[in-house]
């Protein structure tokens, strides 16, 4: 499969690694969009959250907890969003799940 965090998550495309583990990988966006911002995907291929199966959940769980981990890591005390694109309405991009943490700024609501 031809997909590019995927290739970043084996490290045969070459990213600004901000964590790794069993089961997750962290890097730096590209084009930030936030003071920092940082992506958070799963190690194993999954296309969106819209494409997550029974059995994924404890994957979730452990991309929920290690974004939370490493915004703690980056000093984003006084808060952070996560955002997880899906599918061509949601403004997903990348066909592998990926959850943005953005934060040193203050964030607005409704996102755009
Ligand atoms: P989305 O548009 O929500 O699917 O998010 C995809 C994100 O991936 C965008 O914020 C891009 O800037 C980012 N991105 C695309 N290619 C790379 C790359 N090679 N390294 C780091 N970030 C990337
Ligand atoms: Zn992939």
């Amino acid at each position: 499969m031809d997909c590019i965090f995927c290739r970043i998550a084996a490290g045969s495309i070459p990213s600004k690694k901000v964590h790794q583990d069993d089961a997750v990988f962290a890097f730096h966006d590209i084009d930030p969009k936030a003071p920092t911002h940082i992506l958070v995907i799963p190690k194993k291929h999954i296309a969106s959250l819209a494409a997550a199966e029974a059995g994924d959940e404890a994957l979730l769980g452990r991309l929920l907890r290690a974004t939370s981990e490493i915004a703690r890591e980056q000093g984003l005390g006084k808060g952070y969003r996560v955002v997880i694109s899906t599918g061509a309405e949601g403004g997903q991009t990348v066909d592998h799940l990926h959850l943005h943490l953005l934060g040193g700024r203050q964030m607005h609501w409704p996102p755009g």
